[in-house]
């Protein structure tokens, strides 16, 4: 089968010496391309399937036609995490491929009722918003916002449910599975031990920082997770694998996954330093702090910085350095 010409200049020359191919896929999203990869063994293998939309099914299909194959070739798909810009085109490969679909037990509620479970993340969201300060019409814009782009994903069968630790067996290789919830709380990666290979998913990039959306938890309970703090107790696991290239889904191939956890690790730190000098000064909400920090950020990212702010809070809080206290329904950070 015809095989991509690997020049020297390539970042994916070395997965795909390891028969592992990146077909990246346009999405509406501000992060831009999506990485699906197309792994070179049996099952043949596609890791993640891209939004669910015309374009992105063209380029995919044109994807797996540069690398000799087509879509009804495909016998496995794997899905990273729950995210729609991964999980959009999982269904429509299986239906027309007759692949197995495989992701990690906890996604399953998710992936299979992800109509229900969007409106109720929705939902979720918009108590946490509001709790936290943010005003009525911006949540309400943001929910509008949300609502177009659910139709960027679709529900779909898995018919193979993963645990954490369990081996996937190629003929040619075999991935571990592990569940590194935070950036979502089904975040996986696939670890190939004999190639020192990672795919990681949204779960290490390495030009932005994986943003721990705080998410409404998969079991279903109505408490504030606390993802950020959830997501570095993941990356220093995954700072203990043994790893030479992981394989993300955006962007390039990162090569040293210690130094770059080690920069995470600290911005992180330096981040909710400053957080909690400005609750030493005064009391204040968590979109009051993002305010602070951020300015008067687009409407369509006031969710992600919420999420950022409080990620850090809940750093203090473990740390004991902050409390949460309720002011007229609001909820108020003060330092400790
Ligand atoms: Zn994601």
């Amino acid at each position: 089968m015809a095989q991509r010409a690997a020049s020297a200049d390539d970042p994916y020359a070395p997965a795909g010496a390891a028969g592992i191919h990146r077909i990246a896929i346009p999405t509406p999203f501000a992060v831009g391309r999506v990485n699906v990869y197309l792994i070179e063994d049996e099952p043949l293998t596609l890791v993640d399937a891209g939004p669910n939309s015309g374009t992105a099914f063209d380029e995919l299909q044109r994807g797996l036609t540069r690398l000799g194959r087509s879509l009804e070739d495909i016998r496995l798909v794997i899905l990273t995490h729950q995210h729609i810009d991964h999980l959009g085109l999982v269904s429509l490969v299986a239906t027309r491929s007759g692949a197995e679909v495989t992701a990690i037990d906890v996604a399953v509620p998710f992936v299979e009722n992800y109509a229900l479970e969007a409106q109720a993340e929705d939902d979720f969201a918009r108590r946490i918003m509001l709790r936290h300060g943010i005003p009525e019409d911006v949540a309400s814009a943001l929910q509008a916002v949300s609502q177009v782009f659910r139709g960027w994903g679709a529900r779909a069968e898995v018919t193979r449910p993963l645990h954490d630790g369990e081996e996937l067996r190629f003929r040619d290789r075999s991935l571990t599975t592990h569940h590194r919830p935070g950036h979502s709380p089904s975040d996986t990666v696939f670890h190939d031990r004999e190639r020192r290979i990672l795919i990681a998913g949204d779960h290490l990039l390495g030009h932005i920082s994986s943003n721990p959306l705080i998410t409404r938890p998969l079991d279903g309970s109505e408490a504030r997770p606390q993802a950020l703090v959830a997501y570095l107790e993941s990356l220093r696991k995954t700072r203990e694998m043994d790893v030479e290239i992981v394989l993300p889904g955006h962007g390039d191939p990162i090569s040293n996954h210690r130094a770059l956890i080690d920069e995470r690790l600290a911005l992180h730190e330096r981040r909710a330093e400053k957080i909690h000098r400005l609750i030493a000064e005064r009391p204040r909400s968590a979109y009051q702090l993002a305010q602070a920090l951020w300015g008067n950020v687009a409407v369509t990212q006031a969710y992600l910085t919420l999420s950022e702010v409080l990620g850090h809070i809940d750093l203090l809080l473990c740390a004991g350095r902050a409390r949460e206290v309720t002011r007229d329904g609001l909820a108020v950070f003060e330092a400790a």
